[in-house]
């Protein structure tokens, strides 16, 4: 069985783990390899190896920083069917999906060439006589990524380009679920031309997670997952004076207006709800059905969900693959079963689906659930698998409402015809990021990625312009050049400008 290791000064190592866990293939429900599980001492050597390259690449010049990121590009398109391959394996999503998560990471990567225009800093000429003054942004030194298992490229793609292009090194701790691609990518860095130590990869569990936010030497930490960890990994982040950006989990709702066009909204709905299984932190899981539009609308997305075809992320006719794990399976067609126990009515079922010839892989099909109240564990709890629920509005208020109350703030979505109604949803959600006709509006790499409330904790946004600011710290010179000849008297009052 293979062992997947770290990755640490530029080579594969073992370090000093023994402890490993198991990485599933969800489509059979086989194990496809083990996964090292780092002890403190290991994060220790990674972020010994990040701080000694800091020395070098931390002085860098920007064409080189960028020269990197061109070539790191070239290298994720040239890799892209291997990657695509590798987080299907071992995610289970299907192979077209991961590509188009690995497109959205790259316009990351993009970004990050361009960083000498996003780094450019400010120059003020004769604020005072024969003064000036100039700010610039320094990289902050070691910087470190904790990330989930949805998205095994993109989500840390989000992170290290921008940490590495405005001059940081970086230690990335990977989901222990589908590790792979992150020893792949730490490759094609190496062939692109990152001195060794600039880009390490340390895999484990909490152990390694409390070592990063303990260590005295790791200056910012970013992390994407779960709210409660999140939270977590914000307050003893911030505790041993870190930045810290903390991603959180969603509970994304689609309002669906009388007026919106009916096919349009059940095509983009079903696809923004079930794609990759619905492990999508800007999946829908509830479409809120405002007035008139309920009853079609709900007999529109049933036809369209049992139409869902489910089957092994290999497989090109698949639609919507397995969920990661068998504990995951579990949850979601629990919620599944406690939704009709209080109350709504589960119009499709997707518990116990079997996919011929992969009997053992992590299964579900998609469910959908009609007649949700807020109280119901089904539209409190994030469920993260293919559930729609659908809630019954009277009107855009009561939808409005209804999101501003609940407690994630991740992602929205109108379906309406009306600019006026978009106009005003889209100034009165208390959500970061919205889609009027676009079910999963998640920025382009040129603007930032964050929800509000709990699907964000602290204040900081993801890449994009954000992330540059995240990365580095401003510095602003005040300078003089007085001529030899002049006499220049020294204040001893407070500095100001004349
Ligand atoms: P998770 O919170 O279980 O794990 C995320 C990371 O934290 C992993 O690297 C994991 O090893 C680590 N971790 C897990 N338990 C820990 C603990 N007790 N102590 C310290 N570290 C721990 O999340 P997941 O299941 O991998 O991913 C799914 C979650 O991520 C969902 O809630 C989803 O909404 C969220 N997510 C959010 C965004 C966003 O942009 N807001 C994006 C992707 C995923």
């Amino acid at each position: 069985m293979k062992t997947i290791e770290h990755w640490i000064n530029g080579a594969a190592t073992t370090a000093g783990s023994t402890r490993t866990a198991p990485v599933w293939n969800p489509a059979t429900g086989a194990q496809r390899a083990k996964v090292l599980l780092a002890e403190t001492s290991d994060v220790d050597t990674a972020v010994a190896a990040a701080g000694k390259a800091f020395e070098e690449w931390g002085s860098a010049s920007l064409s080189r920083r960028s020269r990197v990121m061109f070539a790191f590009r070239e290298l994720l398109v040239k890799h892209e069917t291997e990657l695509a391959k590798l987080i299907s394996a071992e995610h289970g999503k299907v192979v077209d999906d991961a590509r188009g998560e690995i497109v959205r990471g790259r316009e990351v990567v993009e970004y990050a060439c361009g960083i000498a225009d996003a780094l450019k800093g400010g120059y003020s000429d004769q604020v005072s006589r024969d003064v000036d003054v100039f700010s610039f942004r320094q990289p902050l030194g070691v910087c470190a990524g904790i990330t989930p298992f949805n998205f095994p490229i993109m989500v840390p793609l989000w992170m290290h380009p921008v940490a590495i292009a405005t001059g940081n090194t970086f230690v990335l701790k990977p989901s222990e679920r589908d590790p792979s691609a992150s020893n792949l990518v730490a490759e094609l860095y190496a062939e692109a031309g990152l001195p060794d130590g600039v880009f390490n990869v340390v895999h484990g569990d909490k152990v390694a997670v409390d070592a990063i936010l303990e260590h005295p030497d790791i200056a910012a930490v970013s992390f994407v997952g779960s709210t409660p960890i999140a939270k977590y990994v914000h307050e003893r982040a911030t505790a041993t004076g870190k930045r810290v950006q903390a991603l959180g989990g969603a509970k994304n709702h689609a309002v669906v207006l009388p007026d919106a066009d009916l096919e349009y909204a059940v095509n983009h709905l079903t696809a923004a709800a079930f794609g990759s299984a619905g492990q999508r932190c800007m999946a829908i899981s509830v479409a809120v059905a405002v007035g008139d539009a309920a009853d079609a609308l709900v007999a529109a997305l049933a036809r369209k969900a049992r139409e869902v075809k489910v089957g092994p992320g290999d497989d090109p006719s698949s639609e919507m693959g397995p969920v990661v794990t068998g504990a995951a399976k579990q949850r979601v067609e629990n919620a599944v079963v406690s939704a009709a126990e209080q109350g709504a009515t589960v119009v499709v079922d997707g518990r116990g689906l079997t996919v011929e010839g992969h009997e053992g892989g992590f299964f579900t099909g998609p469910s959908l659930v009609d007649n949700v109240r807020p109280a119901m564990d089904v539209y409190r709890e994030e469920i993260f698998g293919p559930v729609l629920a659908i809630v019954r509005a009277e009107s855009i208020d009561e939808a409005i409402a209804l999101i501003n109350d609940n407690p994630y703030g991740n992602g929205t979505a109108l379906f309406t015809a009306s600019g006026e109604a978009a106009r005003r949803f889209q100034r009165e959600v208390t959500v970061g990021m919205i889609g009027v006709n676009v079910p999963i509006p998640v920025p382009m790499s040129y603007y930032s990625f964050g929800g509000w409330k709990d699907s964000l904790i602290g204040d900081s946004p993801i890449h994009g312009p954000e992330g540059v600011r995240f990365y580095t710290r401003p510095k602003v010179v005040t300078t003089r050049w007085p001529q030899v000849a002049q006499s220049v008297e020294a204040a001893f009052t407070f500095p100001t400008s004349h």
